[in-house]
């Protein structure tokens, strides 16, 4: 279970690594709403020291850089670097320039920025996992959207939390849901009282689809997600209910329950964001508008509970009703094979978030059809020779793997 020891000091230092996606930005909206020149009190105020953004939007990042003002900024590449510090040239304004830095060495300076009590993983994929495992060795408050880590690395995340006191909150607003489920009722660290995790999904956009008509998706309809407005990858993740399978992973290791206490429940409506069902009945859960602003919020001032002009208010009267179903595992193969997969409790779960990424480009790019996604993944975890609590060593190697096979069953599945 989670600690809750360090309560960090103010104003927070905040690095964001991803700051111009959808996380990212929803992130420095509450950095704005808590700006050490507007916030009322130290503890309340927010400082962003160090951004890391991809190269695709270099203007949002210069624009962010010139708001924000952080010490850090990195980038991909050395290109990247010098179109980045031109535009901040061509703007003229007599700012002192952060320092830039570029690739992984970049990545881990904003991770262990030494100004930064927390550190938000805003990035998507496989490429969290290096500055996470720095920023716990040093004892950093994690803000963890980046679930693709906990799903490949979650048992050596814990471990090396454990070590070094760092607290981990997450941000998906599910884990936010059950942290703050097990948090109301004071019994963190007690996992025999959980009787199972409740975890909530809305369905994604082909809840209602039939079979057929699910194989023959398109690009765009798997992008049309109904309730919430993501990165293109955690958005297809949700169309194959992938990101649902993802989830149990991530909250097996984040919450140390087994696969066998997460019950996913389909709620359409996506306002009760998760909740836990205890042994002697009862369910506590946490209930809130689809606003990812919410857990991010809640992740930066935890323990404390802060006001917030950002969070829009969720009224219940206005509610008229909440469903609940199951999920159908026949429509939706890729949340089996992840529970499948979460049961294994080894290295198959990073297989499967490698081969993931693979295929999801591969389908994004109009390359393969909906239903070729599951069947690449159900393939490469089954050719995998899987390795029980593997180091940092073996992840990488699994990883690396997992994307050259993804990539050799898609261009077997693609020559007719
Ligand atoms: P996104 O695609 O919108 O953003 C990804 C960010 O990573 C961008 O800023 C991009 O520039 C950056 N990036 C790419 N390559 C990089 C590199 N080499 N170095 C540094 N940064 C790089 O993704 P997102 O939707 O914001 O999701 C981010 C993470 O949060 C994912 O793991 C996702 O599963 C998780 N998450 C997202 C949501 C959501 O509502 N968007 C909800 C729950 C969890
Ligand atoms: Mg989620």
């Amino acid at each position: 279970m989670v600690s809750s020891s360090k309560v960090l000091t103010a104003p927070r230092g905040v690095s964001i690594i991803g700051s111009t996606g959808s996380i990212g930005k929803q992130t420095l909206d509450i950095a704005r709403a808590h700006s050490p020149a507007l916030s009322g009190s130290a503890e309340e105020a927010i400082r962003i020291v160090a951004l890391a953004a991809g190269k695709s939007k270099l203007e949002d990042l210069k624009e962010q850089i010139l708001e924000f003002q952080p010490d850090l900024v990195s980038v991909p590449d050395q290109a990247s670097k010098e179109e980045l510090f031109n535009r901040l040239k061509e703007h003229g304004k007599s700012l002192p320039l952060p320092t830039i830095m570029v690739g992984e060495e970049g990545l881990l300076a904003c991770a262990e920025h030494p100004q930064a009590g927390t550190l938000v993983t805003a990035v998507v994929g496989f490429l969290g996992v290096k500055p996470t495992l720095a920023a716990i060795k040093q004892g950093k408050r994690i803000a963890l959207a980046n679930k693709e880590t906990m799903v490949a690395a979650g048992h050596l995340v814990q471990e090396l939390a454990a070590r070094h006191q760092a607290v981990i909150v997450p941000v998906d607003s599910e884990h936010s849901a059950i942290f703050q489920s097990l948090e109301a009722s004071l019994l963190r660290g007690r996992p025999q009282e959980v009787e199972q995790v409740l975890l909530t999904g809305s369905g994604g956009p082909f809840r209602t689809w039939s079979k057929e008509a699910i194989a023959a998706a398109t690009v765009s309809d798997a992008l049309n997600h109904p309730n919430w407005s993501m990165g293109a990858k955690i958005t297809i993740d949700s169309a194959t209910l992938m990101n649902k399978g993802l989830e149990i992973i991530e909250a097996r290791w984040l919450f140390q329950v087994p696969e066998s206490k997460i019950k996913v429940v389909i709620h359409p409506q996506s306002i009760l964001h998760s909740a836990v069902e205890f042994v002697d009945g009862s369910i506590v859960g946490q209930l809130g508008l689809p606003d990812m602003r919410l857990p991010i919020h809640y992740a930066i001032f935890y323990p404390e509970r802060v006001p917030s002009s950002r969070v829009p208010r969720l009224s219940l009267s206005q509610i008229k009703q909440l469903t609940f179903e199951e999920p159908d595992l026949e429509r939706f193969p890729c949340l089996a094979l992840c529970q499948e997969v979460a049961r294994r409790d080894d290295s198959s779960a990073c297989v499967l978030n490698a081969a993931n990424e693979i295929v999801v480009e591969s389908f994004l790019k109009g390359k393969i059809g909906f239903s070729g996604i599951a069947r690449t993944l159900e393939r490469v975890v089954g050719e995998h020779k899987p390795i029980k609590a593997p180091s940092l060593e073996d992840i990488l190697e699994c990883d690396k793997w997992a994307r050259q096979q993804a990539s050799l069953t898609l261009a077997a599945l693609q020559t007719p």
